[in-house]
């Protein structure tokens, strides 16, 4: 089943969307089910769970860090995962440029943008992100690479306000890349969609989709 709907969602993708599965609350067997039908993007929100299935599952997986991560937790993850996608602080920034820097790495992470309606929901402010970034605090820590943006959009059925949202977010990248970012070349990533607004956001742009319910069905959290 879960081969199956990998091979559905990748069909319908561009070629140069890349496909992170999350994974979150499902055990170890449905993401071996995934890795063998090809997949190896792999996502996880919570620092625990991804350190614990890690060592149970091939070396070659990309562990995404797509949660809130506290910076506390920052020094278990460094070590192995590909990119974090929720940096939303210059705090989190140094933390992880200082873990990077003990184990000799070079980081990639996104900055995440607030872009929803509901307030509680994490992210920047872009216009404290603009000005955060042109204060250069952050140019110091080379031991982290901004590969991008990241954002989640309001949860409605309203594909209007959504879209909406995703452009917004597309446009804020399209100002960091020109105004602070113009010559990185690894400055390209627009990490938006999930099960049930991926369509909507690549139509808009999206270069990294993550999604979990439409690959390893319903999650129960008991
Ligand atoms: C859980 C989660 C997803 C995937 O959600 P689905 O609706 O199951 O596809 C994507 N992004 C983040 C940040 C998540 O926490």
């Amino acid at each position: 089943m879960i081969g199956k709907n990998l091979q559905r969602i990748r069909k319908e993708l561009p070629d140069h969307v890349t496909l992170v599965a999350v994974s979150k609350t499902k055990p170890v067997e449905d993401i071996l089910e995934a890795y063998q039908a090809g997949q190896r993007d792999f996502g996880e929100n919570k620092v625990q769970e991804m350190v614990d299935k890690k060592d149970h599952l091939p070396q070659d997986i990309r562990w995404h860090m797509i949660g809130h991560l506290q910076t506390n937790k920052v020094k278990y993850i460094v070590p192995f995962v590909t990119l974090i996608h929720g940096v939303d602080s210059l705090k989190l920034m140094q933390t992880i440029h200082k873990e990077a820097v003990k184990r000799d790495k070079i980081q990639d992470c996104l900055l995440e943008i607030h872009i929803a309606e509901e307030p509680s929901k994490f992210g920047f402010d872009f216009q404290e992100l603009l000005a955060l970034l042109h204060r250069e605090a952050w140019a110091s820590l080379d031991h982290i690479r901004i590969c991008g943006v990241m954002g989640m959009a309001t949860f409605t059925s309203d594909e209007d306000q959504v879209r909406r949202e995703f452009r917004y977010l597309h446009q804020c990248f399209d100002t960091l890349k020109s105004e602070v970012f113009s010559e990185k070349d690894y400055f390209r990533e627009i990490s938006m969609g999930m099960s049930g607004d991926y369509r909507i956001a690549v139509g808009e742009g999206s270069t990294i989709v993550r999604i979990g319910t439409l690959i390893f069905g319903e999650r129960n959290y008991l």
